[in-house]
């Protein structure tokens, strides 16, 4: 097996004044932490535990009990087991114990950025405390899953903490999704109860939440699932009302009103009581289900739990973003995905943290918004995700450079690989070369990133989400799942279990162990294939199931995405492996051209060349095929499943739910007539 190209051998390094105040301000000082907390995990988590607050702390020294072998009978993990915590009173509780009940923890801005709102600590635990009342009012208690479908709003984590103060399992399911997928999401989690909003807007469009969720509430009957009730949060107008077709209501929608189920978020809350006792819950109770994005396939809800994602949330924000207390945290990530729950949500609150909500998108009113935003609020940490990234670039450089961004510390990526053409632009135009970049790789299974950049620490290659983070054991395991060691090119693989992996995939732990751990037993096997350079640092070169198998050899998507990215006609690009008479397989890139270009014989040869030159012949495509975007789930990945399936004219997609603009189906299938 081959992976052609050269490294990127470009170094980055960390300035000395950033050095200063790092908590990990070189390489050596992470690798002796790293090597403690591999040496001896139970000590490490536990010391981190100590930092939170325990009902009881077990006197039994099983801190971590495990099965990774198959053959030893099922997979299960258990961390501090029999211990009892809350994790909503550590995360805001006994942050106000500590003196900070009057900082700010959520910031918030609406879809037209018209519209701010902000919540102290001791603010946000009152509010908390309320919705938890009005959830046991509707007779809501421990283990209870309770479906949230809101646009992202200070409510959303009101209604996520609340569950979690009770004892209640959480599902937020992201307000793009239609109203089969919360349906489908409300029956698999067997949601009782559901929390959504009158509406809300994204960028110019509309989104009636409150009629998306009758009619998945229809189909829910349908198939027999009965909810208690429907909590409808006023968010586009405060005055909304809940009488049917209110002539007040100032933009022309008017909710549905169920008599039987709908309750009005302002009417509950005002009927309770602003203290609820926490309920005291084992560390291996789960906390919240959340599916993954539906990149490969059909969407699986990973269960993760009290105690375990506690500490791994609260550690990876701390050390990530080197959170120094009073910074301010920026992300564009959506609440209903894993970056936000960990970010947004638990690890900052964890941290004490002030968070910047934003509604909307990063571009809407103006690709300015972002910029604004981190001036006005003195943001310290942005985190972002590559495709965000490549689309603000395609603004150009004005909209940033309008801004002074001076309180900028630390910038951040993760979600997909990320092209060293847009870190550079990341690192040059958004940091002005002043603050770190850190990379990271994660998943919505492992709760937390698993390979990451420490900022201040690690010498940064961009294109490289670098090294693992502490009781992490990366491996990268060959094809008949044997240990490499040194540089090496395969699967990535954990071999060690670390506190925030989701225990199972809810309600079906057989899928959850053919899934991750049968194919190579003993390991947590990611499904991502990486490379190691002679540095140690993970590269990650794509999804196994995307393999381009070319004459035998296998190349890697991210690099021939890379390479032609590279193009300045190229705003996007995914590569797929296509049939090839002769070869077998071969290589089809679909491309989305840069404003003001168009896609000519000219530039296809200039394109095809550029692989071949950067990485080498076998790389070359056999074809380029334009589109005028590429196919993404709604978490902004790339769906190159549907892809390789219109190279074979295939047009049997699968789960197609997670996509973020149908409407490009029906120019994939136009696209495969014209080939
Ligand atoms: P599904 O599991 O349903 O197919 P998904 O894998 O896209 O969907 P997520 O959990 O949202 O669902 O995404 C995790 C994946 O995103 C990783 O497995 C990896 O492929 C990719 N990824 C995340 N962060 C990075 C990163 N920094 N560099 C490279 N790839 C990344
Ligand atoms: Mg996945």
């Amino acid at each position: 097996m081959i992976i052609n190209g050269k490294p990127n051998q470009s170094i980055v390094y960390p300035s000395d004044e950033f050095k200063r105040t790092a908590h990990i301000s070189s390489i050596n000082e992470y690798k002796h932490l790293y090597k403690k907390s591999i040496e001896d995990p139970e000590a490490f988590w536990m010391d981190i535990a100590k930092e939170f607050y325990w009902k009881s702390w077990s006197q039994n020294n099983d801190f971590l009990k495990y099965n990774f072998d198959l053959n030893n009978g099922p997979i299960y993990m258990k961390w501090m087991d029999g211990m009892v915590t809350n994790m909503c009173y550590n995360v805001v509780d006994r942050v106000i114990e500590k003196g900070l009940g009057d900082r700010v923890c959520y910031h918030w801005e609406s879809n037209d950025a018209n519209t701010y709102k902000h919540l102290t600590y001791n603010e946000l635990k009152q509010e908390v405390c309320k919705f938890a009342n009005a959830l046991k009012s509707l007779g809501i208690k421990k283990g209870d899953r309770v479906a949230i479908y809101m646009s992202v709003s200070i409510e959303l984590v009101i209604a996520m903490l609340g569950s979690a103060r009770i004892g209640a399992i959480h599902s937020v399911i992201f307000a793009g999704f239609s109203a089969e997928a919360l349906a489908d999401r409300i029956i698999d989690a067997n949601c009782c109860l559901i929390v959504t909003s009158d509406g809300a807007y994204r960028a110019n469009k509309f989104i009636p939440l409150k009629d998306i969720t009758d009619k998945a509430l229809n189909i829910c009957e349908h198939k027999g699932h009965q909810m208690i009730a429907c909590i409808v949060s006023p968010h586009l107008d405060l005055s909304v009302s809940h009488q049917q077709n209110n002539k007040d209501i100032n933009y022309n929608y008017a909710i549905n009103w169920n008599n039987k189920i709908d309750i009005f978020w302002t009417d509950i809350m005002s009927s309770v009581s602003d203290y609820c006792q926490p309920v005291w819950l084992e560390a291996e109770d789960p906390l919240f289900i959340l599916y993954t994005s539906g990149s490969t396939g059909k969407p699986k809800g990973m269960v993760h739990t009290v105690g375990g994602y506690l500490l791994y949330s609260y550690l990876t924000f701390k050390y990530v973003f080197n959170y120094t207390d009073g910074d301010v945290f920026l992300s564009t990530a959506d609440l209903g995905w894993m970056a936000a729950h960990t970010f947004n949500v638990y690890g900052a609150l964890a941290n004490g943290c002030t968070v910047v909500l934003f509604e909307g998108t990063p571009v809407y009113p103006t690709p300015s918004r972002l910029w604004n935003i981190i001036d006005r609020l003195d943001v310290n940490i942005f985190y972002t995700a590559p495709t965000t990234i490549r689309s603000l670039m395609k603004f150009g450089d004005h909209y940033v450079k309008s801004s002074k961004r001076d309180s900028l510390k630390v910038l951040g990526t993760a979600g997909e690989p990320i092209n060293p053409e847009a870190w550079y632009w990341f690192w040059d135009v958004v940091g002005d070369q002043r603050c770190p970049v850190v990379d990271n790789y994660w998943q919505t299974e492992t709760g937390g990133p698993m390979i990451t950049c420490f900022p201040g620490a690690t010498p940064m290659k961009p294109g490289s989400a670098t090294f693992p983070f502490f009781g992490v054991v990366a491996v990268v395991l060959d094809s008949n799942g044997k240990e490499i060691e040194g540089p090496a090119v395969g699967q990535l693989a954990f071999k060690k279990p670390w506190p925030g992996l989701a225990r199972t995939i809810d309600g079906k732990h057989e899928w959850y162990q053919i899934t991750y751990f049968q194919k190579f037993n003993g390991y947590y096997s990611t499904g991502d294939g990486v490379r190691r350079d002679s540095d140690g640092y993970y590269w990650m070169t794509g999804r196994n199931d995307d393999t381009l198998n070319v004459s035998g050899h296998l190349l890697s998507t991210v690099e021939v995405e890379t390479a032609i990215v590279e193009h300045r006609a190229i705003a996007e690009a995914a590569a797929v492996s296509a049939p090839h008479p002769i070869k077998g397989q071969c290589i089809h890139v679909f491309v989305v051209l840069n404003n003001g270009f168009e896609f000519n014989s000219e530039l296809n040869k200039d394109i095809k060349h550029r692989a071949r030159e950067k990485i080498g012949a076998l790389a070359e495509p056999d074809m380029i095929r334009p589109l005028t975007s590429l196919p993404k789930t709604k978490s902004g990945k790339i769906m190159r499943r549907l892809l390789a399936k219109v190279t074979r004219n295939d047009f049997d997609f699968g789960d197609t739910s997670t996509m973020a603009d149908q409407s490009i189906i029906e120019e994939l299938i136009i696209n495969s007539s014209s080939y």
